[in-house]
């Protein structure tokens, strides 16, 4: 029986769970004691997954593996000499900084906007650069794109990827798995829709809706990076297509992604199992055939408080839908996602009427 250490137990680990159940393994989590996974996983154990000590916790593991970026880099470097880690310490400390990662993209020769880094300085923040902290940002929170939004001033002083700015025409993702012996499957490509209010995905589209040739050039892409990488695991490269049609990669998730939840309902074996399998050695399941599906997120409402969730029960049976286990509801914060199958024009209809209807909200106390 082999034992599966995850550092992080929020919502990607918790999706992991049922895959690690049914390919007969047994999880152990690691994470503060209120997190989804807490009540769930096989063995939780209560620790800060960015301590270096707290890492090595895991050492008992026949394999480790994280679902957030913001782990310790020391304490996966020390793991890695008592147990398997994957993904390695390396691919984590190429991704960790947006510095080190744009510099690894471009060092491979795949596209990605010119750059600079520097500790930021006021002439840095002009139209037509997009200013980036290197580390610790996430869901947008570290990004500066002009576009009339105000000064990052907290920026200034700290250390930053300075980028040229794309005009942005669509954003996808191909989000592939590869394994311990090399082999390597991808998904279909999918297209996010952003909310420009929250800088957070607002929905996802299965498949992209752009050229075949597209399609293929970003998958080529994709499978450059996570052999260059010598990558095990799940891994999702983030593209911008731009006005003229050209692609350009814009990141990195070293982990299970926000753009292959739908995998589960779309796909053959989800992103989820495909990550599993390939951190223990076994056979990648297959991603094709694709079924045509859209995903959107569940975000919390109103009033900050314990987790309530009313979906009327005529739109219960219509779509497939993901809770969190967060216990704790704030208005902005991501409670789980719902997907959807069927035609496009099915699919619009039906999310207008979740996003008018399905309230997660934190009730009084
Ligand atoms: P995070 O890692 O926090 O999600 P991203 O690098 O994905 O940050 O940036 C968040 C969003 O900012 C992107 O989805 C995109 O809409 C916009 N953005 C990022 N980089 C650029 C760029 N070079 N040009 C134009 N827009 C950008």
């Amino acid at each position: 029986m082999k034992n599966i250490g995850i550092l992080g137990g929020g919502q990607l680990a918790l999706m992991m769970l049922p895959s690690i159940k049914s390919l007969g393994l047994t999880s152990t989590i690691l994470d503060q004691k209120d997190a989804p996974c807490s009540t769930l996983a096989d063995e939780f154990i209560s620790g800060d997954f960015s301590l270096e000590s707290d890492c090595l916790k895991l050492e008992k593991c026949d394999v480790v593996t994280f679902e957030i970026e913001s782990i310790s880099l020391e304490g996966l470097k020390k793991l890695e000499e008592k147990t398997k880690v994957y993904p390695s310490s390396k691919v984590l400390e190429i991704i960790q900084d947006k510095g080190i990662q744009k510099q690894f993209l471009k060092d491979i020769d795949v596209p990605t906007s010119e750059f600079f880094l520097e500790t930021l300085t006021e002439e840095s923040l002009v139209e037509g650069k997009v200013v980036k902290l290197r580390t610790g940002g996430y869901d947008g929170k570290g990004v500066w794109v002009p576009n009339g939004a105000e000064k990052p001033s907290s920026f200034l002083g700290e250390d930053c990827l300075i980028e040229d700015r794309v005009d942005i025409k669509k954003e996808v993702a191909v989000v592939c798995s590869r394994n311990l012996q090399g082999e390597l499957v991808t998904y279909e490509m999918v297209e996010m829709v952003m909310n420009p209010d929250l800088n957070l995905l607002d929905y996802q589209v299965n498949p992209a809706k752009v050229s075949d040739a597209l399609k293929e050039s970003a998958k080529n892409i994709t499978e450059k990076i996570a052999a260059k990488l010598e990558y095990v695991g799940t891994l999702a490269v983030e593209f911008f297509v731009d006005q003229n049609d050209e692609l350009w990669v814009n990141e990195l998730a070293p982990r299970v992604h926000n753009s292959g939840h739908n995998t589960i309902e779309s796909a053959p074996c989800s992103q989820f199992e495909n990550h599993i399998r390939a951190i223990s050695g076994m056979p990648l399941g297959k991603t094709m055939p694709a079924k045509e599906s859209m995903t959107m997120n569940l975000i919390g409402s109103g009033n900050t408080g314990p987790t309530q969730v009313l979906i009327p029960s005529e739109l219960e049976e219509k779509a497939y839908y993901h809770l969190y286990n967060k216990k704790e509801c704030r208005a902005g914060r991501k409670m789980g996602h719902v997907t959807l199958l069927g035609t496009l024009e099915e699919m619009k209809k039906l999310r207008l009427e979740i996003k008018e209807k399905v309230i997660i909200t934190g009730e009084d106390k």
